[in-house]
């Protein structure tokens, strides 16, 4: 059973449409995928229906943006129902953020650079949330940069004259409305935070109180080192370890199957369904 739980289409900020993820992920011989996009549930019903296609076991998700202490944490979530009513409310709210916080973004570095927010737009191209990547592309398209990757080295990471933040709801609101939701929530990339800073064990004990079912083990963006630390905390805290791509299409080098969840710890997630 090869099973990966983090995956981005076109819905957010991956490079394929949510039908075209699913055959990618049949080229790579998963057997079980999740599709989580940034703050948006638009792709689970044309991924669900592609994966019934192809024999591939769907898993609907979304990656949820989220705040400590001023500092931005992922949030992935499993299974909520999509027609919650606290998962629609905070999700739109930090959708309509996003949206002048990228026009913010553009307005800065149209000062120096050939960039307008109709490329931006054209870039997203029917995007249900905008992100620093749809920036990058379009950055890209203009000939600043070759690639998103080289967007985010300087112009776009945290720290530069032209990063503007985003709202995001608190970490552990959250979590709360994902597990009300019926979601099994668990936490993105811990330990791959900008500027490499590593959430610290209190705050995901925390998160864990609040109802965090697993934590981002096995992902590229964490050294063999952190994955052991993280891997024993998920033991002291009885947190569910998972493995996981973050596949963005051609958007990041990431590729489909490249981490995987453990099918043990896929029925312990399961288990927590609410
Ligand atoms: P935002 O949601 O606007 O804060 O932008 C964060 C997103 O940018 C993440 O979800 C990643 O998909 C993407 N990202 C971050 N760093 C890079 C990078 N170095 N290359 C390509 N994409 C990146
Ligand atoms: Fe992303
Ligand atoms: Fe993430
Ligand atoms: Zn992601």
């Amino acid at each position: 059973m090869r099973i990966d739980l983090h995956t981005h289409s076109s819905v957010s900020d991956g490079t394929q449409a949510p039908r075209e993820v699913m055959a990618s992920a049949v080229e790579a011989g998963l057997d079980v995928v999740a599709l989580c996009d940034h703050d948006s549930m638009a792709g689970w019903d044309e991924a669900s229906a592609a994966a019934e296609a192809f024999g591939l076991q769907f898993i609907p998700g979304m990656e949820v943006s989220t705040r400590v202490r001023g500092t931005s944490v992922h949030l992935l979530s499993y299974w909520h129902r999509r027609v919650d009513p606290g998962v629609v409310a905070m999700v739109e709210k930090t959708r309509d953020a996003r949206v002048g916080r990228t026009q913010a973004i553009v307005e800065l570095l149209a000062r120096d650079y050939p960039i307008t927010w109709e490329s931006v737009v054209e870039q997203a191209g029917g995007a249900q949330t905008f992100g620093r990547p749809h920036v990058a592309d379009a950055l890209v398209a203009a000939g600043v940069v070759p690639d998103r990757s080289a967007a985010f080295t300087e112009l776009l990471r945290p720290g530069s004259a032209y990063y503007v933040p985003h709202y995001a709801p608190e970490l552990t609101a959250a979590v709360t409305t994902m597990r009300a939701a019926g979601g099994v929530p668990v936490l993105a990339h811990p330990y791959a935070g900008r500027s490499g800073a590593e959430l610290s064990d209190r705050v995901i004990e925390r998160a864990r109180d609040a109802g965090l079912v697993g934590i981002e083990v096995d992902h590229r963006d964490h050294t063999a080192e952190q994955r052991g630390r993280l891997r024993e905390l998920a033991t002291r805290l009885v947190l569910v370890p998972t493995g996981s791509s973050d596949y963005h299409g051609t958007g990041k080098p990431n590729v489909l199957g490249e981490n995987l969840t453990e099918p043990a710890e896929f029925a312990r997630l399961e288990a927590a369904r609410g």
